[in-house]
């Protein structure tokens, strides 16, 4: 790969020389390459290369890391594969990640799957870079994604809290406008930074233009924020591409898509953010270091 990758930023025991070059990656813009390595859905079953484990978890992080990601979303599961947010099972990972990763960007999930209520900030205390809070309720495939106001507002202040920066996941228009209201009555800290999520069954289909005018919208009410976006499944890949293309940053891993093409899995989380980082090039980006990343979201250098 013709990109620096986190690593190289990290890395002592380049000669001077070679750092140099490493640190001067064509004038581009970088892109923040998020990793979702694990969620709470995919099981072995669909996709042997899903990390469960912690050792699993650091491990395919690890790699993901080395291919280019400088944030990782987290999701943790039970040793049978069911989610939780047990928070002694986000600590050793996110140990583990700090000591194998260094600067990398941590960001929990506070997602409905891995609990209910307020057990679903029983970890922010922790003290991860970010943590996701999604502002509203929408459907899912199966279920309804309750987000009520006042578990909004509760997970916003423990974060608030404990310095730890949302990223807000937007599965449906109004949480865009939620968002920027919330941030105007001083519950969420600006800058925003946004997902904009795309082709989860009975929310928010894959369509560019609706990507389109979400940035637009969020450029005129938040012109400071920074945003990203996702696609789900057989999505994935082309919401990478829209989002290189419009200056924003991307999202992959096996959270999101157990499948490399119509042909085959994906044989790690590595090989998706591979992918992403190759893709940079085409659009004059490059894939973010971990201190453009920490910088562009305005969060503390790594420890
Ligand atoms: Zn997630």
């Amino acid at each position: 790969m013709g990109f620096p990758s986190c690593r190289s930023h990290v890395d002592e025991g380049a000669p001077a020389d070679t750092k140099v070059q490493l640190l001067s990656p064509p004038m581009s813009t970088p892109c923040i390459i998020t990793v979702a390595i694990t969620g709470s859905l995919p099981r072995k079953e669909n996709n042997p290369a899903v990390p469960i484990s912690v050792a699993e978890q650091v491990e395919s992080t690890h790699a993901a890391y080395e291919a280019g990601a400088s944030l990782v979303h987290l999701h943790v599961r039970n040793d049978d594969q069911t989610p939780t947010s047990n928070p002694q099972r986000f600590a050793e990972v996110q140990a583990g990640i700090a000591r194998h990763c260094p600067g990398m960007i941590i960001q929990f999930s506070t997602g409905g799957r891995s609990g209910n209520g307020l057990e679903r900030g029983g970890m922010l205390h922790l003290g991860p870079d970010m943590a996701s809070l999604t502002t509203g309720s929408c459907n899912f495939p199966a279920m309804v994604y309750m987000n009520p106001p006042d578990l909004i507002l509760h997970l916003a202040e423990q974060m608030r809290n404990h310095a730890v920066k949302p990223e807000i996941e937007a599965f449906d228009l109004s949480m865009l406008y939620q968002a920027v209201r919330l941030a105007e009555e001083g519950v969420l800290p600006n800058p925003l930074h946004i997902q904009f999520v795309f082709g989860v069954k009975n929310a928010m289909p894959a369509l560019r233009n609706v990507l389109e005018f979400q940035v637009a919208e969020l450029k005129r009410l938040k012109p400071d924020a920074t945003w990203a976006a996702a696609g789900i499944g057989r999505h994935q890949l082309e919401v990478n591409h829209w989002t290189l293309e419009l200056g924003g940053h991307c999202r992959t891993g096996l959270e999101d898509n157990v499948r490399y093409d119509a042909t085959r899995l994906a044989a790690s989380n590595a090989e998706l953010v591979a992918r992403v980082a190759d893709l940079c090039g085409k659009y004059d980006r490059h894939p973010a270091s971990c201190e453009e990343a920490r910088a562009l979201l305005r969060l503390r250098p790594a420890a």
